[in-house]
């Protein structure tokens, strides 16, 4: 296990199945945990393709998982934190905790809850917000790969456009593949979606 998304949603919308379903397929289910889901919570309340997945979900706090875990080998992937994360990480933390949060723009500092609930060290992914799993992405990159943050290449706040004479900005970073900014399956069919639903909305 090495992985933990600190549940901060109401429930799972389009967006979050789709980046919760593609952080599962890149970093495999046995290396991620959904924590602090809503103490009612039941197999019926996980949507279908995520268990298909074989998401792992707890009701329980991160610090409590595997019967308690040691707070010195966490490290909360923080937009706030002060140091950036480096490759040799890898060594001195064995849980990075990601906030499951939708980002918004301009940011606002929910993963602040975080950080003060529970104390771990913080590691910055570059100064810009990313989408949680851009932000996994990365983690993965630079402490299985080594690869060093600033040798990532990334794409700021992409344009997607939707028809001929509309285009939405997304106000995050993101790694690019070839040229392409890297996104969940099917995340560029929901932002066509949405864009064109707000647009019928305005008729
Ligand atoms: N506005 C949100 C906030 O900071 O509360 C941004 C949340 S971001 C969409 C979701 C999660 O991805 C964050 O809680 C954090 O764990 C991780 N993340 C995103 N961008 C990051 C960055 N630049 N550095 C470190 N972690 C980042």
């Amino acid at each position: 296990m090495k992985y933990i998304i600190e549940h901060m949603e109401e429930g799972f919308s389009e967006w979050v199945i789709l980046e919760y379903s593609q952080i599962i397929r890149e970093v495999g289910s046995s290396n991620l945990i959904l924590t602090s889901l809503p103490s009612s919570t039941t197999d019926k309340d996980i949507p279908p393709a995520l268990a298909k997945l074989g998401l792992q979900w707890t009701t329980q706090e991160c610090v409590d998982i595997d019967g308690g875990i040691d707070k010195s080998r966490v490290c909360l992937l923080d937009p706030a934190a002060e140091t950036d994360l480096v490759p040799e990480d890898g060594q001195s933390y064995d849980y990075f905790v990601f906030g499951g949060i939708l980002g918004s723009h301009p940011r606002i500092d929910r993963t602040g809850i975080l950080r003060r609930k529970y104390g771990f060290a913080g590691r910055r992914l570059g100064e810009l917000q990313m989408t949680t799993d851009t932000a996994i992405r990365t983690t993965q990159r630079i402490i299985e790969t080594k690869q060093h943050f600033k040798d990532i290449e990334f794409l700021d706040y992409p344009e997607i456009r939707y028809s001929k004479y509309e285009s939405t900005e997304m106000p995050f970073r993101y790694i690019v593949k070839n040229g392409e900014p890297v996104m969940p399956e099917g995340m560029l069919e929901l932002i066509k979606k949405d864009g064109e639903q707000s647009i019928d909305d305005l008729i």
